[in-house]
């Protein structure tokens, strides 16, 4: 790739919508955390925890995972997570920020779900105060757990209402269809809760139908496995369902062997509203400009690619129509320099 398009990639106005904000937890901010709130972690040094993100599949990483989110405890924890992602979403010009966080990876550990979300609120609240940064925030059900556990999560999260755009749904997916999730899907979109869910990254294709006819969502995460199943393909090409592919992710959890073989291009020819994001950074190898430029130089993509990515990632967000066209006019703004 030349460093003119490297530049643009960097540079170019974007969205991120898929992004877990304990993903962004570094090694370092988990062992400073652990010494603040005198955690024991099961590894000696930060060099030890990074030599064990060497994942085999999702599980795999879902297990380091939770043990790095074990030093969450105060409100201030959560805020300083939340404002590092940011700094790095800045230097990225991420402009609008959709984040997941997992109430239950906390509240099942006897911290409070206002603990939690106050301190990625106020962290999100900051960054729109001191750089205009936009953004919100979208709770994820564990679908490794009962839904039982997710419709008391929805009932702890009424007194908050007002700071969550909408839900998702993640954690292990094999196993765990969407079809599970029925009933508090059906609660949220009563409440006026936009709705996601991960779905066709470890799971087959059929996940991602029943995802859209059962659970109503508006945005698969992942979904790259839509293309073994043409139907499907065309089905969300049609709807422009917007799928938050992640491909460091991808990499680092199996699903293609080498960043080569990602199948991004495919996608963006079958006519999908495909966005690039980083999922879990801190473990996936980079933030979304890294996910850009990895994807990029391993694969025939150009500018107009470039183009086309930047203009999705505001068009599937969940801005009011308004301050979409203001960022779309960004976009076409910078491509036309
Ligand atoms: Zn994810």
């Amino acid at each position: 790739m030349d460093a003119a398009l490297r530049e643009t990639l960097k540079q170019m106005p974007k969205a991120e919508l898929h992004m877990h904000i304990e993903g962004s937890l570094e090694p370092e901010l988990i062992f400073a955390l652990a010494e603040r709130n005198q955690v024991k972690l099961n590894y000696a040094s930060v060099e030890e925890l990074r030599r064990a993100y060497a994942f085999t599949d999702l599980q795999s990483f879902l297990d380091i995972y939770y043990a790095g989110a074990s030093v969450l405890l105060k409100e201030q924890d959560f805020y300083d997570m939340t404002w590092a992602y940011l700094q790095h979403a800045r230097e990225d010009n991420v402009k609008h920020a959709e984040i997941f966080f997992d109430p239950q990876t906390h509240t099942d550990r006897g911290v409070p779900f206002g603990t939690a979300i106050n301190g990625i609120h106020r962290a999100l609240k900051d960054a729109r105060a001191e750089w205009g940064m936009s953004s919100a925030i979208i709770m994820c059900f564990l679908r490794h757990l009962s839904e039982e556990a997710a419709l008391e999560t929805l009932e702890q999260s009424m007194p908050y209402r007002d700071k969550i755009i909408g839900v998702g749904l993640d954690s292990s997916e094999r196993g765990h269809p969407p079809e599970k999730f029925a009933r508090v899907f059906a609660r949220c979109k009563e409440l006026g809760l936009r709705l996601v869910a991960h779905a066709g990254e470890e799971g087959p294709p059929e996940y991602i139908r029943t995802a859209l006819d059962l659970l109503k969502v508006e945005r698969i995460d992942h979904g790259v496995r839509c293309l073994e199943d043409p139907a499907l393909t065309q089905r969300l090409a049609r709807d422009k369902v917007p799928l938050t592919v992640c491909p460091l992710s991808n990499i680092k959890l199996r699903v293609f062997d080498k960043v080569g073989d990602h199948n991004l291009v495919k996608l963006l020819d079958a006519g999908l509203t495909v966005t690039v994001n980083s999922d879990d950074p801190a473990y996936f190898g980079g933030y979304v400009n890294e996910n850009f430029v990895q994807m990029f130089d391993a694969l025939p993509l150009d500018k107009n690619h470039a183009y086309r990515l930047a203009r999705n990632s505001f068009a599937a967000s969940f801005l009011d129509a308004q301050a979409k066209q203001k960022f779309l006019d960004e976009v076409d703004a910078f491509f036309e320099q």
